[in-house]
């Protein structure tokens, strides 16, 4: 399949101010250098706890967000650096969806307008046409045509995020990244929506980045994932290297928290984690995860373990991890 998003050592970094008067002196070091490729069709998750940068990493991709450094390539074109005249016309092929679609829509607007405004937009269709799209587009994400005049508070959770989707695909995206899209519905609807995306995925060739703290919910959807700690990857692999075979310390401690359904995919090794996420501002020395790792040694605290691939394409930022 062909190469859809190439991403090389990004990196964003705030500046924040340490007092009311100071100049800034600091940085948040939100996304701190990430590599991935993503092909047509294909889906990559980002997994980890929050405030590990992963949201910061999805809106950097989209150019929602300037990169502070590294390569993001769409397509084979690099839009790291351009500017938002340059953005304009791709912005169609990249699309985002959010946890809650509800404040994405305008309250004032029925949902047939809010599926409708995409392709008026971005000129894709008018008149007779435009009002077929919306149908199709409805009847596409599981939504009857009646309700285009509804507004988007008579609506559940789950068919606000139809809404999304719906709005997302009418400009056929090559890329659509999706930012905890299921985390605020309901255990049986989310099963719904994740099922509905991947119908659509596999209709129209499109590639994902689906970003989540919840790994029982990328198991149903990931071809690949990748395992996010302040800012960088710990491991990075298939669903099925991560779940059956994870070699990071972390991936282990966050497969022992979920409870699988598949017991094959449960993780036989429990490690529990200590504390919280330490603070991008001032990440740990050497491997960041050390302050949390059960199997921290002093080399740990001095050298950052390089993200090193083996044979098969399954990565691993652990000084302790070698021949997987
Ligand atoms: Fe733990 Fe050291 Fe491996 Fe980091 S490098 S995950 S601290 S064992
Ligand atoms: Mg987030």
């Amino acid at each position: 399949e062909p190469l859809r998003l190439h991403v090389r050592d990004l990196k964003k970094h705030y500046p924040i101010r340490t007092g009311v008067f100071s100049r800034v002196t600091n940085h948040v070091r939100a996304v701190d250098g990430i590599s991935f490729d993503l092909r047509a069709g294909e889906t990559l998750a980002i997994v980890g706890e929050s405030g590990c940068g992963k949201s910061t990493a999805g809106q950097t991709i989209l150019r929602l967000l300037r990169p502070t450094s590294g390569l993001i390539e769409l397509s084979g074109e690099d839009i790291s650096d351009c500017g938002e005249r340059t953005l304009r016309p791709l912005r169609q092929k990249m699309q985002m969806i959010f946890q809650d679609p509800y404040a994405s829509l305008n309250p004032r607007k029925t949902i047939g307008a809010a599926v409708a405004e995409p392709l008026t937009t971005h000129r894709i269709a008018s008149g007779s046409e435009l009002t077929d799209r919306v149908e199709q587009l409805f009847e596409k994400v599981g939504l009857r045509p009646e309700q285009m005049s509804g507004y988007p508070h008579q609506f559940s959770g789950g068919q606000r995020q139809r809404v999304a989707i719906a709005r997302a695909i009418a400009v056929q995206p090559s890329l659509v990244i999706c930012d905890e899209p299921v985390s605020a519905l309901d255990i049986s609807i989310q099963a719904q929506i994740i099922n509905l995306m991947m119908d659509i995925q596999a209709d129209i060739d499109l590639s994902l980045l689906f970003i989540s703290h919840d790994l029982a919910v990328v198991e149903l959807i990931a071809d690949r994932i990748a395992v996010m700690y302040l800012g960088v990857f710990a491991e990075v692999g298939t669903k099925e290297e991560i779940f059956r075979n994870p070699q990071h310390p972390y991936t282990k401690a966050l497969l022992s928290a979920v409870p699988l359904p598949d017991p094959k995919l449960r993780s036989r090794e429990k490690i529990v984690l200590a504390g919280d996420v330490p603070s991008p501002s001032n990440p740990p020395s050497g491997c960041r995860f050390h302050t949390r790792c059960p199997l921290a040694k002093d080399k740990c605290r001095n050298i950052v373990p390089p993200l090193r691939t083996g044979k098969t394409g399954h990565a691993v930022a652990c000084h302790l991890v070698e021949g997987f």
